[in-house]
């Protein structure tokens, strides 16, 4: 009798915990950068993704999809209309919650608020202020229900934004409140309002380590910035953060058991999603959306401008694009970084696409003169230079105007008076001079 008690409450107890533990799927992608289409491997396009989002939904009982800034900035679409096509076409990829990421800023901060307004899903970010406290944004965060679990998700942006990865031009009123004591606040506010807290970061791997580490109440942080997919989830005592590859090519997708009373992980699995356009059918409604859009702009970027006989990797195009720069402003040298070289070139016939793809920003080229001895380490790298010669150097404006960062120049004080052609414009006319690129 006794032991038959037992054996009951033995199993009462073990329902009670099994009713505790509540799973959620959290799907995820960064940096989409206005990726409409497939790359030229059949990687990512916006229908294809749409597809993915739908089909790892019905494979899930609860879940929700986050996507991590960067949403515009990257296609001849997005350049040319400055960003809100794509926010109307993202309306159809079933996001459940956004944040912003530093490029949705190039268009100016004023054309933030036409994405907020065009977007069905909420926009979320916690540190982007003025002088008022007011939110850029609207909303720090938002509480999502999934499953019966109430899911607070807390947007942040990187706290370097301003002078390293944005023009104050683009910023206007607006700064970053540090990222880390930002998520504590509100993880603070929403702790008894939610059963999870997750933080929706469009920030440097470190700041989303840090918050893991830092502020326990965050069990989950999905990341976007590096473009580059983390080797493995990052995990800190069974609090996790995620990050996949840019430009809609992978879909993340983590599986989460949600212990209910504790309001932690019981346990998490991630797995990458490939977006391979050759496999999934492509949703018609997005694709028609997508479609309806490229053309309008295929008449100005699908021409052909020369010829590659060989791929054109990012590194590659550093070297080109400083060539063009040098020489068509009849300088000694041009410089531009690393960042500023967002696609690759295949190997075959060039189209000014592929062109709009690697240079999307409307930067200027701009040429100063300095003595060689004032010329930064980054430039004379490598070179024979005569300290008291008079050097001309092209670079775009957009490293001029932040030239301190250690991405850019690493050094200040260098004057860009002069002020030449669009970047793309005048790298698009070289290639046509050279037809051949090799
Ligand atoms: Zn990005």
């Amino acid at each position: 009798m006794i032991l038959r008690r037992l054996l009951a409450l033995l199993v009462l107890a073990f329902s009670v915990r099994a009713q505790d533990v509540r799973p959620l799927t959290i799907l995820h992608s960064n940096d989409l950068h206005a990726h409409l289409l497939s790359d030229d491997q059949g990687r990512g396009g916006f229908a294809y993704l749409a597809t993915a989002v739908r089909e790892e939904r019905a494979r899930s009982s609860a879940s929700l999809y986050l996507n991590a800034g960067d949403l515009v900035q990257g296609t001849p679409v997005s350049t040319l209309y400055r960003g809100l096509p794509i926010y109307r076409i993202a309306n159809r990829l079933g996001v459940d919650v956004s944040t912003l990421g530093n490029h949705e800023f190039d268009y100016g901060w004023l054309r933030i608020q036409n994405f907020i307004k065009a977007a069905k899903f909420p926009t979320v970010s916690a540190n982007v202020v003025d002088g008022s406290g007011a939110l850029l944004a609207g909303r720090p965060y938002v509480i999502k229900s999934a499953g019966g679990i109430r899911v607070a998700v807390i947007g942040v942006l990187l706290g370097d934004l301003v002078g390293n990865l944005a023009t104050p031009d683009k910023v206007g009123p607006w700064h970053l409140l540090p990222v880390v004591e930002t998520v504590r606040k509100y993880a603070a506010e929403v702790l008894d309002k939610s059963d999870l807290i997750v933080v929706l970061g469009h920030i440097h791997d470190e700041e989303a380590d840090a918050i893991l580490q830092q502020v326990p109440a965050v069990s989950v942080v999905i990341v976007g910035h590096t473009h580059k997919a983390y080797a493995h989830l990052h995990d800190f005592d069974g609090r996790v953060g995620a990050l996949v590859t840019a430009y809609g090519v992978e879909l993340g997708r983590l599986d989460l058991q949600v212990d209910m009373t504790a309001h932690r992980l019981k346990s998490a699995e991630w797995k990458i999603i490939p977006i391979d356009a050759r496999k999934i059918v492509p949703d018609p409604r997005v694709a028609h959306q997508v479609a309806h859009w490229e053309a309008k702009v295929s008449k100005i970027v699908d021409v052909q401008i020369g010829e590659a006989k060989r791929r054109f990797e990012k590194k590659d195009l550093q070297m080109l694009i400083q060539r063009a720069m040098a020489e068509e402003t009849g300088s000694d040298f041009a410089w531009v970084n690393l960042g500023n070289i967002r696609d690759v070139i295949p190997a075959g016939p060039v189209l000014a696409r592929a062109i709009w793809n690697i240079l999307p920003f409307d930067n200027a080229v701009v040429i100063g003169k300095f003595k060689g001895s004032q010329l930064p380490p980054k430039v004379r790298e490598g070179q024979s230079i005569d300290s008291d010669r008079e050097y001309t150097l092209a670079t775009t404006d957009f490293t001029a105007s932040n030239q301190a960062s250690k991405d850019q120049f690493g050094v200040s004080g260098l004057a860009f008076p002069k002020i030449a052609a669009l970047q793309r414009d005048m790298v698009i006319g070289w290639i046509k001079k050279k037809k051949i690129l090799e």
